[in-house]
């Protein structure tokens, strides 16, 4: 190439990359606004009492008080937002039923130092109040726990777990983990079991009525984009293979029944084992393989975006509360063993 051309290239390249950033720059905003327009599919039951009860108070839910958001699934579940639900009927029921949940949650590495204490402390204002809560916390160093101030009924166990060199290994081994200590454990103490990501802070209500039995959390990311743009594991050769399916769930937050939560992470650790054997790892790890699950085996309750926001989305319309959201994600600090 001569001194010429080689001279126009880099002054074509000094010319269009500040220019493309800058096109980039100014329509993500509008993007984001634009993804608010994209109306999600409508629930057709008239009435919450035509749902698949997870439990008899569902037949209160208001279906109709929120037109502007999918407040059911095709296959009858109800999905819950603001607004639809009375948060008094569903405390008193559980209380007499006598409810207790167990929260799960791992905090390996530097993820313990840079999440867990706010993590915990914003649970304590929002999870489950008012019910019996359990904590059990996986980590690698049982002796650099967080001094936390429990409230009556709650309590906290520490489970002891080997910290993995890939942080893909220690998310993914996480659903053998929760399915061992509800067999040891949970299913002897509490009825429903909620597993959450470390990083994430509680900024609302996080009650009762999202108690059912299989549990599912719609991304916020996703939840207003067509089905294709959904990132499944597309490769064949992975347990987590899928073509379509009905929602991208989020993989921070699932729970239900103790049973169904250890019918789950069992599935979805020998999925991620028979991966590992046959040499591929799916596309986003442990939830790729819970989209599958998820695919097979209906939740019977899913919930809204509000239950898990990321505050850089930005304004959206239909998120009236946010109740969990994102932490700030340090992966170049956190991730480095
Ligand atoms: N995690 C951890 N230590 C690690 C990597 C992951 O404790 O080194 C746990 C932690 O609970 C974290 C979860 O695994 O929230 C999932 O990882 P991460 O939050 O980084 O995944 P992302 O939110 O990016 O999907
Ligand atoms: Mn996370």
């Amino acid at each position: 190439m001569g001194n010429l051309q080689r001279m126009k290239r880099v002054l074509k390249c000094l010319f269009f990359v500040p220019i493309t950033l800058c096109v980039i720059y100014l329509i993500s905003p509008f993007v984001k606004l634009v993804m608010d327009f994209i109306p999600m599919e409508k629930c057709i039951l008239e009435s919450a009492k035509m749902l698949n009860l997870d439990s008899s108070v569902d037949a209160s839910l208001n279906l109709q008080s929120r037109p502007d958001v999918q407040t059911c699934t095709y296959w009858k579940a109800a999905i819950i937002w603001e607004g639809m639900f009375d948060p008094r009927l569903y405390d008193d029921m559980h209380k007499s039923k006598g409810s207790s949940v167990a929260l799960t949650v791992f905090a390996v590495g530097r993820y313990l130092d840079a999440y867990l204490h706010k993590f915990l402390n914003s649970s304590e204002q929002h999870f489950m109040v008012g019910l019996p809560v359990t904590y059990y916390v996986f980590t690698d160093m049982p002796e650099m726990l967080p001094d936390i101030k429990l409230s009556p009924l709650r309590s906290l166990k520490v489970i002891k777990v080997k910290k993995n060199s890939r942080w893909q290994d220690v998310s993914m081994t996480r659903m053998k983990s929760i399915s061992d200590v509800i067999e040891s454990d949970i299913r002897h103490h509490c009825t429903y079991v909620f597993c959450f990501d470390v990083d994430q802070v509680f900024t609302g209500r996080f009650g009762s009525e999202a108690l059912g039995d299989s549990v599912a959390l719609l991304h916020a990311h996703y939840y207003h984009l067509p089905k294709h743009l959904y990132t499944y594991d597309r490769n064949p050769n992975s347990k987590a293979y899928m073509e379509t399916g009905d929602f991208y769930y989020h993989a921070a937050v699932f729970g239900g029944s103790w049973k169904s939560v250890k019918a789950l992470t069992e599935a979805c650790y020998q999925g991620i084992m028979e991966d590992k054997q046959n040499n591929v790892e799916a596309l986003w790890h442990d939830e790729s393989h819970l989209n599958k699950y998820m695919l097979l085996h209906k939740p019977s309750r899913v919930l809204s975006p509000e239950y898990c926001w990321d505050t850089n989305i930005g304004y959206r319309s239909d998120i009236q509360v946010t109740r969990l959201l994102w932490a700030p994600k340090h992966y170049e600090t956190l991730r480095t063993p």
